[in-house]
């Protein structure tokens, strides 16, 4: 991680333009708060529908992905209009140098989860306290008070190093004596928000939801950053894999190939159906199954090439598209395919007159 950047000075923790440049410098975007308050600044008369008490007649309601006012370097649709342009972040805070700053998760890479300690009733029943894990027998009425118990529980169950005990990672207490771990989203991977999925008072800030950087103080009181650690920390595998459990993971749909064979002239009917699904199997393989996809399609169009249905190079040059679409290494790939399709050929496929 980025080790070299001047910390913010834990003496001056009311420069939130020097706190905001350090953060944007090591590629987390942030956006100006409402000096003293944890929400976003209110963006232009036209950006900012105002509230249910008090609508902003100015407003013209649009899409705040789409506002021209993120090219103008207006701070308006909140978390939207998050930056890491140091040129912009020292416009927005001399404009308002008492705006507190957030950080915008997803776009920074950041999977912050949110310990909450609220107090308030503990649920009886261990499904809404920690869904899916065990919990021990033994575990005494009372022991349990806040997020911080839960967390530990958690913690236990996975016999993982915890967290917070010595930080290994940004670690930021919030003004209700909450406690934000920062965790760097692992490379490739998307998460969203929730509030209470993977345990009571253990929220997720992820994808479009933001986090108040320490340094920043509200009303309320100062979000501080615990301990010496300063570095974000890769989100640990096992928290990882009860994220993803919780559903706080986003799996982009594999997009639908464009399948090429009947352009080429492979067939109809029967024979087109089957080089499809042979395609969409091999193209839509999860993996860990590619490559027995991959045979499996090879052998089986081998077939229909040996009874004299397909070219064997064409059905061979539209499996290695579907199997660059799955992921696969393309020599790998290649030896599959010749392999497959060859003893496929020496099994050719009978085809019955409805068929054929
Ligand atoms: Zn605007
Ligand atoms: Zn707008």
């Amino acid at each position: 991680m980025h080790t070299t950047h001047a910390r913010p000075s834990t003496a001056s923790p009311s420069d939130p333009l020097r706190v905001a440049l350090w953060l944007a410098a090591q590629g987390y975007a942030v956006h100006p708060l409402a000096p003293g308050l944890k929400v976003p600044v209110r963006g232009c008369a036209r950006c900012s529908p105002g509230t249910a008490d008090h609508p902003n007649p100015s407003y013209v309601e649009h899409d705040g992905h789409a506002c021209p006012c993120h090219a103008d370097g207006h701070a308006c649709h909140g978390v939207l209009a998050a930056a890491t342009d140091a040129d912009r972040i020292t416009e927005w805070w001399t404009r308002t140098p008492a705006a507190g700053v957030g950080v915008a998760a997803g776009p920074s890479g950041l999977v912050i989860l949110d310990v909450d300690t609220h107090g308030g009733e503990v649920p009886s029943d261990p499904e809404r306290l920690l869904p899916g894990v065990e919990l021990p027998d033994d575990l005494a009425p009372g022991s349990v008070l806040d997020g911080r118990d839960v967390l530990a529980l958690l913690v236990e169950a996975r016999r993982a190093p915890l967290p917070g005990c010595v930080p290994e990672t940004l670690t930021v207490r919030t003004p209700s004596g909450g406690v934000h771990y920062w965790f760097r989203a692992p490379a490739g991977t998307q998460w969203r928000p929730q509030a209470g999925a993977l345990g009571w008072q253990l929220d997720v800030r992820a994808g479009s939801s933001y986090a108040v950087a320490p340094g920043t103080v509200t009303r309320a009181g100062a979000y501080t950053a615990l301990g010496d650690c300063r570095t974000v920390a890769e989100l640990p595998v096992w928290l990882a894999r009860d994220l993803d459990r919780t559903g706080h993971r986003v799996r982009p749909e594999r997009p639908r190939i464009t399948l090429p064979w009947r352009s080429r002239g492979m067939g109809g009917g029967y024979v087109a159906a089957a080089v499809g699904a042979e395609l969409r199997a091999v193209a839509e393989a999860q993996p860990g199954t590619r490559n027995d996809a991959l045979n499996r399609a090879a052998f089986n169009l081998g077939t229909l090439c040996g009874a004299g249905r397909l070219d064997r190079a064409q059905v061979a040059d539209v499996l290695a598209d579907a199997a660059r679409h799955a992921g696969l290494p393309s020599r790998e790939a290649e030896a599959a395919i010749r392999s497959g399709l060859a003893a496929g050929e020496r099994h050719p496929r009978a085809l019955t007159e409805a068929a054929a």
